[in-house]
């Protein structure tokens, strides 16, 4: 995998999935475009065939709702999430779609969405298959994975590789502290010269700061929102309560401030379910880590400023790259420890960064986030990003706090490094059953009943 930049891990989108909401749509949206842009016949049918965990937990996952979005031309970045439910049912009721906001086609979800639970595609367990048919009776075919964090590939394409050539090159921990050793830059340093060649400074800040907002923004939200969450599980919002509750708590409560960061954790997962606006944080299913020890760092330490959360992101970032370098961020690949455990890890980093951590102390935090998460498995019930997916988010927010404090503890000096926890994960995630990467089959899916 070639130079990363923060703007390919923290993308601002719709929830309730990066796999299988974000990444799908874009996938539909590249191959209505194509087909769109040729010339000659119309497109007179469109299909597409979800496989794996695409399959197995798509539903839940609105992933029928993102293709039909990504066909008309949306964009996860772009589409307004209030309106998105109303587009959907317009489209179920003409059975037909504007292909990229163009031309007319027929689609009738049901018949033209097909879920195929019981097959694996040999490429990645989330795989996207289209076929679009012209009027001359030529066929046009293209197949997608969707490999974490919003990511999509074509078929046989490689990762995406920027060709920048990076001043601080890096692809393990060991690498990334030799660097630093060397250049004398902090982790977040080390990344700030490396956007330098992508774009200029001020605008990696205004980024930054953007990402800083929308998550921002999405705990406000979140903290107001009340009501049911969808899809029938029939899981009511806490977080507002929540809100309410600890607004009127005298703030020397020694529970307090845990309560304060699961909050803003669940606010922000709470609106990832409902299908709201949320950053990929390194996905949308463990979206509300970052934000909330963010918040926890901006709230708690003096002197917190823009220049901190800045240093926070990329630091973040930089743990986040390791793992897409190394192993990976889907769950479908594995299990939850790739989602909320590598979020976790992240927000470790950047949290140790913030509070004066060295190098050591950032790498050693990100060690100690991801340990006490491997094995982690992912298991919706009902498919849906919500238990134990919310919850999930408070721990790993929890988690990542005194996984900061832990190495802030310390001198940076430990027995496991982060390129042997990320490793471990790797290992962990190619065995454990594919029942338990995001397919709802085992785990609490399996032994809760849905009414
Ligand atoms: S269990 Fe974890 S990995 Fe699975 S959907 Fe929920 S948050 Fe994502």
């Amino acid at each position: 995998m070639g130079a990363l930049s923060v703007t390919d891990l923290y993308t601002i989108g719709i929830g309730p999935s990066s796999s299988h909401t974000v990444g799908p749509m874009r996938a539909a949206r590249a191959f209505a475009r194509e087909v769109a842009a040729l010339p000659g016949a119309a497109v007179v049918s469109l299909g597409c065939t979800l496989f794996g965990s695409l399959a197995l937990t798509g539903k839940g996952h609105g992933t029928d709702g993102a293709v039909i979005l990504g066909l008309m031309g949306e964009t996860p970045e772009g589409v307004d999430p209030d309106a998105a439910p109303g587009i959907l049912a317009r489209v179920a009721a003409a059975g037909r779609l504007s292909l990229c906001g163009g031309a007319e086609v027929a689609f009738a979800p049901e018949r033209d969405i097909v879920f195929r639970r019981d097959a694996f595609h040999p490429g990645h367990a989330n795989t996207l298959a289209f076929r679009a048919e012209r009027a001359d009776g030529e066929a046009v075919e293209r197949v997608y994975h969707s490999i974490g964090g919003g990511a999509v590939l074509a078929a046989g394409a490689q990762p995406p590789d920027h060709q920048t050539v990076l001043p601080h090159v890096f692809s393990s921990a060991a690498e990334m502290l030799a660097e630093g050793e060397r250049s004398g830059l902090s982790i977040a340093g080390l990344m700030a010269a490396n956007e330098d060649s992508f774009r200029p400074r001020a605008e990696t800040e205004a980024f930054l700061d953007a990402v800083h907002r929308a998550m921002s923004a999405c705990i406000e939200r979140g903290c107001r929102a009340e009501g049911e969450l969808p899809g029938g599980l029939r899981v009511r919002r806490r977080a507002r309560r929540m809100f309410e509750a600890l607004s009127g708590l005298n703030s020397g409560e020694p529970q307090a401030m845990f309560e304060w960061v699961s909050l803003w954790a669940l606010a922000v997962n709470e609106e990832n379910a409902a299908g709201g606006r949320v950053v990929t944080a390194p996905t949308n299913g463990a979206a509300g880590v970052l934000p909330a020890v963010m918040r926890y760092y901006e709230r708690t330490v003096p002197g917190a400023d823009a220049a901190g959360i800045r240093t926070f992101l990329l630091t973040a970032a930089a743990v986040g790259f390791l793992y897409k370098k190394r192993a990976s961020i889907s769950a479908a690949e594995m299990g939850c420890q790739g989602e909320v455990g590598v979020a976790c890890s992240m927000a470790a980093a950047a949290l140790c960064a913030v509070l004066g951590g060295s190098n050591a102390q950032i790498e050693n935090a990100a060690e100690i986030g991801m340990e006490h998460n491997l094995g982690l498995t992912c298991d919706p019930i009902g498919g849906l990003v919500q238990i134990p997916c919310i919850e999930r988010n408070t721990m790993g927010a929890v988690k990542a706090i005194n996984a900061a404090y832990l190495a802030l503890s310390g001198d940076g000096t430990h027995v496991v490094s982060l390129d042997a926890v990320i490793e471990t994960m790797r290992q962990t995630g190619r065995d454990m059953r594919k029942k338990y990467k995001e397919t709802g089959l085992g785990g609490l899916a399996a032994n809760v009943v849905e009414c």
